[in-house]
């Protein structure tokens, strides 16, 4: 059976120059394309930590975050005011392990902790594929996954999830549920000037999470932070940081203060860098690169499309330019209608729309690899010609 897939591929597959052996994995949106930028900047992140440093559970004891160390609240407040996509002012930063790790604590911050049922959690389909599991995972008692936003229709509380720009379709978004019943958490994990025009007035949500696994590409830091406005949940957020991991590490949290600090650096102090390695720009050149590389094999193929955006004038920049999200929406035209498992005979790894409450037609696919993994994506995607 394998020596008749192998021929079957290869006769799929002539045009390409890539061994076919080779499997694609972008499944997941491992942020690698970074890597690079950050190899460049040399010994300016490093960060040496003396065997004495840290032992200490507490980082200051009069933050309402007591676990934050305050050289990363600094840098995230300083970064926030260079790019200007949201209010730090009179908010609460609390730190996270990840993004991830904040999603519950919100929940657990801003469900009724005493009501007869769990509250109903929706957002907008298509959703992060993570949003649903993480919130079933551990059948709470306090909420519930409820779907698709657009569907919610009970008149009765409820918790929004509002992702812009939107994994997986890279869409700018608003909530979507009519009712003033709802709590509305903003997930900006995109909301920055490489996949979006920033706008001129910065976010200024009640709840916005933040990641630098998307901003500067240090998944593996394991760090998101949280700007909240009221007081009770930001308390109740650190309370369920406490109960389950007793804070945040600091050694990470020092290490992202570095690279945000850098990040900075480069945009403000542009004498110490060489032309092009503002972090932005730098990251927005490669995005323009990519999306470009990936509509041009689109094209050739004929078998896919993507989604089209709208400009928008960027107040960070002073560029007028479209979208260029982390993630490609792609959709298989014409008859197939499970776009994972074509592209998976060709050994292309994504993630099948139905993971995401749309049509398997449609597929996630990470534009953050590697440059070499993402050169040889697009070339083998141009050579698909011939449907299923
Ligand atoms: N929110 C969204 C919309 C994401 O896409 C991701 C990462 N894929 C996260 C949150 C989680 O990020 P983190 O690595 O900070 O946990």
């Amino acid at each position: 059976a394998h020596v008749a897939e192998k021929a079957f591929l290869e006769t799929k597959f002539q045009s390409s120059k890539t061994p076919l052996s080779e499997v694609i994995d972008l499944d997941h949106g491992d942020p690698t394309m970074y890597e690079r930028y950050w190899q460049q900047m040399g010994d300016r992140t490093t960060v040496v930590i003396p065997g004495w440093k840290f032992i200490s559970y507490f980082s200051d004891m009069r933050s309402l975050c007591w676990f934050l160390e305050p050289e990363f609240g600094n840098a995230v407040v300083r970064l926030h005011k260079l790019v200007g996509n949201a209010v730090t002012d009179d908010r609460y930063i609390v730190v996270g392990t990840g993004s991830t790790q904040l999603f519950q604590a919100v929940l657990y911050a801003v469900s009724p902790p005493n009501a007869s049922e769990p509250i109903s959690v929706v957002s907008a389909a298509p959703f992060y594929s993570s949003y649903p599991l993480i919130t079933e995972f551990l059948k709470s008692g306090l909420y519930k996954w409820a779907g698709d936003a657009h569907k919610f229709k009970k008149d009765e509380p409820y918790i929004e999830l509002v992702t812009s720009p939107n994994n997986p379709d890279g869409l700018s978004r608003e909530a979507v549920v009519n009712q003033n019943q709802g709590t509305l958490i903003h997930d900006l994990a995109y909301y920055w000037p490489q996949y979006t025009s920033i706008s001129s007035s910065p976010a200024d949500h009640d709840i916005m999470l933040f990641t630098v696994s998307k901003s500067t590409g240090h998944a593996g830091t394991r760090l998101g932070w949280a700007l909240v406005k009221n007081q009770e949940i930001a308390k109740k957020m650190t309370e369920f940081i406490v109960l389950s991991t007793i804070g945040v590490s600091k050694e990470s949290q020092l290490r992202a203060a570095k690279i945000l600090q850098v990040l900075s650096d480069s945009h403000e102090q542009r004498g110490s860098f060489k032309e092009g390695e503002a972090f932005f720009e730098h990251s927005y050149h490669l995005m323009v690169k990519r999306w470009k590389q990936l509509r041009d094999a689109v094209k050739k193929s004929k078998l896919f499309s993507l989604p089209e955006f709208h400009h928008g004038k960027c107040a960070f920049s002073g560029r007028t330019f479209a979208s260029q999200p982390a993630f490609a929406w792609l959709k298989c035209e014409g008859e197939t209608e499970d776009c994972e498992s074509f592209l998976r005979d060709y050994k292309i790894l994504t993630r099948s729309g139905k993971h995401f409450g749309e049509s398997s037609k449609y597929v996630r696919i990470s534009v953050l690899p590697r440059d070499e993994v993402f050169d040889q994506f697009t070339e083998r995607l141009a050579s698909i010609t011939s449907p299923s």
